[in-house]
C-alpha cells in the first residue's frame, strides 16, 4: 500500500494551500460575518479550475482523482468553511446531473457552471422532506411536449444568487423521484429569504417555491422514476467530499489549538506543558489523523474502481464527528480567547455542526452502515 502523494497531487495541494493562506483566511471572518455569498473568491475558485475537477477533459474538466479533488477541498475548508460548501455544492451535487443528462441547449450551462460563470442549486429538502426524500411533494404534470413543476423547497445552497436549479420532484404518473433542470429566471420560479443560520452563514441557502414553472421536454435529466437511482451515483462521492470538509475545519481548528498551546503561559509555564492540555492535544491529533487517512482510503477505492459505498458512509460520519469533537476541545483549550468573535475558533465550532447534517446525518449513515453489515 502507497500512503504517500504523488507530484501532481502535492502541487494541488500546495497551489490551494497558497490560495486559501492569501486570499481566503484575511477575508474568512468578513464571509461570515456579512453572511453573503462571497462572489469574488467564488469565482476565484472557478479561475482555480475547481469546479471541473472531478469531471473528464472531453466535458471540459480537468479530470483529477478524487485524493487531489479531497486536497483541495480540505484547503478550502481550512480557511472558510462557507466557501467551501458553496463550492463543493457547485462541483458536485448543482453540476452533476446536468453532465449526465443535459443536452446541447443544457450542456451551456454546465459549461458556464465550470468557469463559475453561472451557479446551480439542488433542491431535493422539503419542509416535511429531509433525510426521508420518499416524501417529496413536489410535483411535474406530464403533458406530451412540456412538463408544468409546482412545489417548495427549502434549505437551497446558493439559492440567492443561483442562476439554475437541479429539482428532485415526483411526476404524476410515477410514484419514484425524477430530477429536473429548472433555470431560475422562469415565470413562477420563487427564491425566498436568506435563512439565517448558525453557521456556514456566507454559504447562502433558502427557500424556493415553483408555481405552475413550465419546463421543456428536455429539462427531464434522466428517466422519469429514475431520481433515486441516479441520486445513488454521486453519493458515495458527496459523503467523501464531505469527510473532506471535516477534515479541513478540524484542521484549522487543531493547528490553533496547538499554536495557543505553546504560546499561552499560565502558572510560569505553556499550558501545554500542562498533562491536562497535552492531552487534549494528543487526543485531538489521533481523531484529526484517523479521520484524515480513513478519509484518503475512501478517496482512493474511488479511484481504482473499488466499491466504497460503506466506506464512503464511514468516512463522513467518522470525520464530521471528530470535527465537531476537535472544535470542542480546541475551543476548552483556547477557553476565553475560542469564545471570543475576533478569534476564528467559535467560528470553526458554529460551522463544523453544518457537517453532521449535509450528506446525511449520523444517524441516518449509522442506519445504512448496519444495512450494508448485513442488520
Ligand atoms: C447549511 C445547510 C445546507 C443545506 N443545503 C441543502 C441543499 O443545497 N439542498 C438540499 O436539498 N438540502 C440542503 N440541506 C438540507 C439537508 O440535506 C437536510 O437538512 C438533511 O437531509 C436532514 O433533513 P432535516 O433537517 O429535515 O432533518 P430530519 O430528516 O427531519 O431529521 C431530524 C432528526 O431525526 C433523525 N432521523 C430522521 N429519520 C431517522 C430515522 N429513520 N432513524 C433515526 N433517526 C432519524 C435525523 O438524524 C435527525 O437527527 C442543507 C442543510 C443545511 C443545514
Amino acid at each position: 500500500m502507497d500512503f504517500t502523494f504523488n507530484d501532481d497531487q502535492e502541487l494541488i495541494q500546495k497551489t490551494f494551500h497558497d490560495f486559501v493562506e492569501q486570499e481566503v483566511k484575511p477575508h474568512a471572518d468578513e464571509i461570515d460575518e456579512r453572511k453573503e455569498f462571497p462572489m469574488e473568491l467564488f469565482r476565484k475558485v472557478g479561475d482555480l479550475d475547481f469546479f471541473g475537477m472531478r469531471y473528464p477533459e472531453e466535458a471540459g474538466g480537468s479530470g483529477v482523482d478524487t485524493v487531489s479533488y479531497c486536497l483541495a477541498v480540505i484547503e478550502l475548508a481550512r480557511g472558510s468553511l462557507s466557501l467551501a460548501a458553496a463550492c463543493t455544492m457547485q462541483s458536485l451535487m448543482a453540476t452533476y446531473f446536468l453532465y449526465r443528462f443535459g443536452d446541447d441547449e443544457l450542456r451551456h450551462y454546465f459549461d458556464k457552471a465550470l468557469k463559475g460563470e453561472k451557479i446551480g442549486g439542488i433542491c431535493m429538502t422539503e419542509p416535511d422532506a429531509g433525510s426521508d426524500l420518499n416524501s417529496i411533494r413536489t410535483k411535474a404534470k406530464v403533458f406530451d411536449d412540456h412538463f408544468i413543476l409546482n412545489g417548495m423547497k427549502t434549505w437551497v445552497t446558493s439559492a440567492p444568487v443561483a442562476d439554475f436549479f437541479t429539482v428532485f420532484a415526483k411526476t404524476d404518473n410515477h410514484d419514484k423521484l425524477s430530477i429536473f433542470f429548472v433555470p431560475s429566471h422562469l415565470d413562477g420560479v420563487v427564491v425566498g429569504k436568506n435563512i439565517d443560520k448558525l453557521g456556514v452563514r456566507g454559504s447562502v441557502t433558502s427557500e424556493v417555491s415553483f408555481d405552475d414553472v413550465k419546463l421543456q421536454q428536455n429539462c427531464l435529466l434522466g428517466e422519469v422514476g429514475e431520481g433515486t437511482t441516479c441520486l445513488r451515483e454521486i453519493l458515495a462521492e458527496i459523503r467523501i467530499m464531505t469527510a473532506a470538509l471535516s477534515v479541513g475545519v478540524a484542521t484549522a481548528a487543531f493547528e490553533d489549538a496547538v499554536e495557543y498551546a505553546k504560546t499561552r503561559v499560565q502558572f510560569g509555564r505553556p499550558i501545554g506543558k500542562f498533562q491536562a492540555v497535552r492531552m487534549k492535544c494528543a487526543d485531538m491529533a489521533v481523531q484529526l489523523e484517523t479521520a484524515r487517512h480513513y478519509l484518503f482510503y475512501a478517496a482512493s477505492l474511488t479511484d481504482n474502481d473499488l466499491p466504497r459505498q460503506k466506506e464512503s458512509m464511514v468516512a463522513k460520519l467518522y470525520a464530521s464527528e471528530c470535527a465537531n469533537s476537535i472544535c470542542d476541545m480546541a475551543s476548552r483549550v483556547l477557553a476565553s480567547y475560542g469564545y471570543a468573535a475576533e478569534y476564528p475558533l467559535q467560528r470553526y465550532l458554529r460551522d463544523a455542526r453544518f457537517l453532521l447534517i449535509g450528506g446525511g446525518t449520523s444517524e441516518i449513515l449509522g442506519i445504512n452502515i448496519g444495512k450494508e453489515l448485513g442488520l
